[in-house]
């Protein structure tokens, strides 16, 4: 059925991260995981043939689609929002005529989502922006997004610390939203294939449950931490004192003292690695580092 829509608008993908998923239950599954109801307002990004656009305007109150080829938007309008009078080529199932579809042209990473009333979002991604289309997402108020991935990515997504998949996107994605993979997708169910696998992660933002004193100071130390993933954090630490903005790190580290209690559990972790760290210790060790920057910064700004 999806491969006969391909066909009837001679569309061929493979250009623009366009891998159409051609699997009906697999569509249904993305769908049915998103529980829509007619109070939701939907953001998918990157509508394509608007084979999932379709089942996710029967059951939600509204749809924005955002979709950057122009060929797209065309095909989008013809199926979803004008009326049947049978002028579809080869009798390709269309012409629904939705009055809750409104289509967006354009590039996601250049549209306001603000300016877009969502609280859903159901999306087969644009592989090639994974990582900034996410957190551009992240930044915005929303209930659930139900988001296809490239495997590899919503295993890192997803990945707890000790994993070989834990890593700063990792810490990043989850200090804003709790991930977790629903089901895999082999290659095989798009039109064209793609090279590698895909799986389906549902995200429901909320508190991370941990205190973060700076944020961007958190994701810095984050992605020191993580640019040497296997050496000791101490090590890690000291070799990119200059990025944590505090030059003098190997002497406080030196000096930290066993009895004092916050400091026992910075020690704690020094001879661990950063793989080793789960978010609340990294956010932990970040606010300590942050204390220590402004100590620093302080104590210099004194002598000047
Ligand atoms: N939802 C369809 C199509 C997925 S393919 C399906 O599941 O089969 C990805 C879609 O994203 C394509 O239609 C492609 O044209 C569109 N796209 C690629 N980059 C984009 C961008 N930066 N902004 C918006 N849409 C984009």
């Amino acid at each position: 059925m999806i491969r006969k829509i391909l066909k009837a608008y001679k569309v061929t993908g493979g250009r623009m991260d366009q891998h159409f998923l051609v699997d009906a239950r697999t569509l249904d599954r993305i769908v049915d995981a998103a529980e829509l109801t007619k109070d939701d307002v939907v953001l998918e990004i990157g509508g394509g043939i608007g084979n999932l656009s379709e089942r996710i305007a029967r059951q939600a109150g509204m749809l924005y689609i955002i979709e950057k080829d122009p060929k797209m938007v065309d095909v989008l309008t013809h199926r979803l929002l004008e009326s049947s009078d049978g002028a579809f080529p080869g009798n390709a199932p269309g012409g629904f005529g939705f009055k809750n579809v409104v289509i967006i042209p354009g590039d996601v990473m250049e549209t306001d989502l603000s300016a877009v009333p969502f609280n859903k979002i159901v999306a087969n991604l644009p592989y090639s922006i994974s990582s900034d289309v996410t957190f551009r997402i992240l930044e915005q108020k929303f209930d659930m997004a139900v988001l296809m991935y490239q495997y590899e990515f919503a295993k890192r997504l997803e990945a707890s610390a000790g994993s070989k998949d834990y890593g700063r996107l990792s810490v990043h994605a989850q200090y804003r939203a709790k991930a977790e993979i629903l089901f895999d997708v082999p290659k095989s169910f798009f039109e064209p294939a793609p090279e590698v696998d895909s799986a389906v992660i549902r995200l429901i933002p909320g508190p991370a449950g941990y205190e973060v004193r700076d944020v961007p100071y958190f994701l810095r130390v984050t992605q020191a931490l993580f640019s040497q993933r296997r050496k000791k954090v101490k090590n890690t630490l000291i070799n990119n004192r200059v990025m944590i903005g505090i030059p003098e790190l190997k002497e406080i580290l030196s000096d930290l003292c066993p009895e004092d209690i916050t400091e026992s559990e910075i020690i704690a972790m020094m001879d661990k690695r950063p793989e080793e760290l789960p978010p609340e210790k990294i956010a932990f060790l970040a606010g300590f580092l942050y204390d220590k920057r402004e100590e620093k910064k302080n104590s210099n700004t004194g002598k000047q």
